[in-house]
């Protein structure tokens, strides 16, 4: 580790994460970090923003390696992606998450609905569904309040076995947004021809709708005309949130209203 410049952090004594350590994440070393429980969920409340109430959170994955120190998802996602660990840390996701809902079902908490982030490379997997399906054998929970997010700009190939996938997931009562939507390139056929339920705006067209909001007005105006439901995400001010919501129904996901948050604080301050 010395040779990666490690870090420990003075006040938690805990390894600060560098860039150079990237080269340390590898599918084994997610891996263990799944058997050594060093990964967990927070969750982003989703807010409706003309009444102030909770009407969704998104799922989100942590991890804070022993090794490594704090890992940005971004870049332990992407290695799992190209390792193909992001089989066995896809399927953790999913059942930490049905595990969650079932106790704060137990607790008789009113919850949200509760989206998980699903890779392109699970979708390709044609056994994805069978676990889903086991999953929600396993857990008591409400397939009503799932929502599985999917980024659109993934590879043509193998769409057959997508659709097939989204198709089964959606029968069985699951919605399916877009994430990042605008960002990709087919965005408008895959509206076509997936099982879609709603739009996630990306933050990249939040940051400067100050300046020029015609590409969220476009978005807007295509989800009215396709019954599709819209999330806006990374909203961070008052400005952005009141452009956005003069624009029409939606709820905001941001740093405005939360940044994500453990279960226990979670639960305190919303369910
Ligand atoms: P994403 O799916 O687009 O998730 C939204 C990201 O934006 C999250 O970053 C969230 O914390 C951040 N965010 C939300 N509101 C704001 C805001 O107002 N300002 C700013 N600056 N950021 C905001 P996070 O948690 O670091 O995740 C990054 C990406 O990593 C996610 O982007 C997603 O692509 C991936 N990811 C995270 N968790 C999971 C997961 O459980 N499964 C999969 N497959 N991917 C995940
Ligand atoms: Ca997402
Ligand atoms: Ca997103
Ligand atoms: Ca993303």
């Amino acid at each position: 580790l010395a040779m990666y410049n490690v870090k420990k952090n003075g006040r938690n004594n805990f390894i600060e994460y560098t860039s150079d350590m990237k080269k340390l994440i590898t599918g084994i070393s997610i891996t263990e970090g799944i058997k050594y429980k060093e990964l967990y969920m927070v969750y982003q409340p989703q807010i409706n923003p003309t009444n102030g109430n909770i009407e969704g959170m998104e799922s989100l994955v942590r991890w804070k390696s022993k090794l490594l120190g704090f890992v940005p998802p971004n870049e332990f996602i992407n290695i799992a992606e190209e390792t193909g660990a992001i089989h066995e840390l896809g399927e953790f996701i999913i059942e930490e998450v049905f595990k969650q809902m079932e106790i704060w079902e137990k607790k008789q908490f009113n919850i949200p609905k509760v989206s998980i982030n699903i890779s392109p490379i699970q979708l390709m997997n044609k056994n994805f569904c069978n676990y889903v399906k086991e999953m929600l054998n396993k857990y008591n929970i409400s397939t009503n309040k799932i929502v599985f997010e999917i980024t659109e700009n993934f590879a043509i190939e193998n769409q057959k076995q997508i659709s097939d996938n989204l198709n089964i997931i959606n029968k069985a009562g699951i919605d399916i947004y877009l994430d990042d939507f605008g960002k990709g390139y087919s965005a408008l056929s895959y509206l076509e021809k997936l099982p879609i339920r709603g739009v996630k705006i990306d933050k990249k067209f939040v940051d400067y709708i100050c300046q020029n909001d015609k590409i969220i007005k476009m978005i807007f105006t295509l989800a009215q005309s396709l019954n599709l439901k819209v999330v806006a995400e990374g909203v961070e001010n008052e400005g952005q949130k009141e452009i956005i919501q003069q624009m029409g129904e939606c709820v905001i996901q941001g740093y405005l209203y939360s940044k994500p948050l453990s279960v226990k604080e979670l639960e305190d301050k919303y369910l």
